[in-house]
């Protein structure tokens, strides 16, 4: 990847990031699992997916299924910059007459399946991979888990399938930001070694950092890593990542900022000072 190519993914990642905290008002958004995978999703939606804007809906296309849909404010800034969706779409965020919402919806375009209700998105995810393979196809599918989705047992039911399918077109990402709701997934129920779970279900594994572009494509590059195994990437992230003022806080996984406190944390996000935040936080849903 040269300079130029990180810089540009660094310039529209932070675009992105500046679309999620927007939506972190009137009713809120999940703000900071939305900004742990924005890196992966530009990454992934720049330069490795075959996803082309004008044909969304290809049949020889790449899918990317984002299970932990309660990031999808992370989704759509992204499918704003990528020209998928109108700007003006993301105001429309929890309010009636749009299909903008705290989850998934296949209404907006460039959204393959509904998610949020979590643990059911790599079934479909083997579903269409091993569609694709019995028509010869050439597409490969991504689906975007989070750590503490892995506490889902239906998670574990499709990671079986996808192995004994020998589905090596299918790839998870697991946005390992270390956090279930507001607590530690190590302190909840413990998930490590992650990689070496999904490795004694006979998967290939790889860890890297989910906020390094080189990382990324280079991890990428190696797919499929063997011939009929599917591949599970555990991509280290950070909850909350640009905002210092989310990510050293626990509870702050789930906000709804004043119109203010927007402005401010936009101002964090440039590397100003931190944000003072003063509206109560949900801390338990
Ligand atoms: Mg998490």
């Amino acid at each position: 990847m040269t300079e130029t190519e990180q810089q540009e993914l660094k310039e529209l990642a932070h675009r992105v990031r500046r679309h999620v905290v927007r939506m972190a008002t009137d009713g809120g958004c999940f703000i900071g699992a939305s900004l742990s995978c924005v890196d992966v999703l530009a990454y992934l939606y720049r330069h490795w997916l075959r996803i082309s804007n004008a044909k969304l809906d290809d049949p020889q296309r790449d899918y990317l299924l984002l299970s932990k849909g309660h990031d999808v404010p992370a989704l759509y800034g992204l499918f704003v910059e990528l020209g998928f969706l109108e700007p003006h779409r993301l105001a429309n965020h929890l309010k009636t007459g749009d299909h903008i919402y705290w989850h998934p919806n296949r209404n907006i375009p460039g959204v393959e399946f509904h998610s949020g209700s979590l643990g059911h998105l790599l079934s479909v995810g083997v579903g269409i991979a091993l569609d694709i393979k019995l028509c010869r196809g050439k597409g490969r599918v991504v689906v975007i888990l989070g750590d503490g989705e892995l506490n889902e047992g239906s998670v574990w039911e499709a990671v079986l399938v996808a192995a004994a399918k020998r589905l090596d077109n299918l790839i998870v990402v697991v946005d390992r930001n270390g956090f279930q709701a507001n607590l530690a997934t190590e302190a909840l129920i413990p998930l490590e070694p992650l990689a070496d779970k999904f490795a004694a279900f006979g998967w290939e594994t790889l860890r890297l950092d989910g906020h390094d572009f080189e990382d990324l494509e280079a991890g990428f590059a190696l797919i499929p890593r063997r011939l009929g195994q599917p591949t599970a990437i555990i991509a280290d992230t950070v909850r909350g990542r640009g905002l210092p003022s989310i990510a050293a806080r626990a509870d702050r996984w789930f906000c709804n900022f004043s119109a203010a406190e927007i402005e401010q944390l936009l101002e964090e996000l440039e590397g100003h000072r931190l944000a003072v935040i003063d509206s109560d936080i949900i801390v338990a849903r």
